[in-house]
């Protein structure tokens, strides 16, 4: 079973008369468990890609299966629930909700599960803040906290759903270098330990050199598609993106 499957994706933007095409074609599966860098520069289509992995957009023709579901003719309305309870978020920066403390911000997804009691509740919220390292911060808010430490809080509060899936855009664009490389290890920590699947985006060569499975985009298509096996990389590459894929459709 695929985490993510991806058939034929493509994904217009209109902007005022111009039709944008951001992603051209994409046909892409992951195996549960990865640790997967989407590098590509600025305007190559990484945030597309993940808003449709992470069911906040649609695409505008071709399949996306989560968790071997269809989400690709649903509404981002009708997919909240999928969302809620699969799918954790994080952001290039950070979005904490500045008025709630830490711990607030952990707990803010789960109050919208009436299936986790307020027990159960405040037992992961401190169970994941432990985890990444933020036990004596939970009553700090936001603007109390340095860069790295408000994005251990999102880490956390994506985990705090127990999801099957991470989506992480850029999370380290707005950290220093060693802050940034610290956030990385995290993630993958939590990864080999949860075996939760990650996916990130980034322009960073430093974090690309995280990953152990790599996809590049380029222009909204797929460039290459990397496999790491004893820090080093075997990269499929083609001109044409719909021959590595067809050649190599699975990332696992
Ligand atoms: P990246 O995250 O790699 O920088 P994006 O996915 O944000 O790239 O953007 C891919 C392309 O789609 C770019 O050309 C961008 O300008 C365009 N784009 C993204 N979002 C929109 C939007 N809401 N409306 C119009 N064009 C968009
Ligand atoms: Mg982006």
């Amino acid at each position: 079973m695929s985490v993510v499957r991806i058939e034929h994706v493509c994904k217009d933007y209109l902007l005022g008369e111009q039709k944008v095409q951001a992603l051209k074609d994409i046909t892409l599966s992951f195996d549960p468990g990865v640790f997967l860098a989407i590098a590509g520069p600025s305007g190559s289509g990484k945030t597309t890609l993940l808003n449709l992995i992470g069911c906040i957009d649609t695409p505008t023709s071709g399949k996306i299966y989560i968790n071997d579901q269809d989400v690709s003719g649903r509404t981002p309305d009708q997919l909240a629930d999928l969302r809620g309870r699969t799918i954790g978020f994080i952001f290039q920066t950070f979005n904490l909700l500045p008025v709630l403390s830490a711990a607030e911000n952990v707990e803010y997804p789960l109050l919208q599960r009436n299936d986790i009691s307020r027990g159960e509740r405040a037992k992961r919220v401190a169970y994941f803040l432990d985890i990444v390292g933020l036990t004596k911060f939970v009553h700090h808010r936001p603007n109390q906290l340095s860069g790295g430490q408000r994005q251990r809080v999102a880490i956390a509060r994506a985990l705090a759903i127990r999801p099957s899936i991470v989506l992480a855009d850029e999370p380290t664009a707005n950290l220093d270098r060693k802050t940034g490389e610290e956030i990385l290890s995290l993630m993958k920590q939590i990864n080999r330990t949860f075996k939760t699947t990650f996916i990130f985006s980034t322009h960073d060569k430093r974090v690309i050199a995280k990953a152990d499975r790599l996809v590049r985009v380029n222009d909204g298509e797929i460039f290459a598609l990397g496999v790491r096996s004893d820090a080093k990389w075997s990269l499929a590459r083609n001109r044409r993106s719909s021959d590595t894929v067809a050649a190599q459709p699975q990332i696992g």
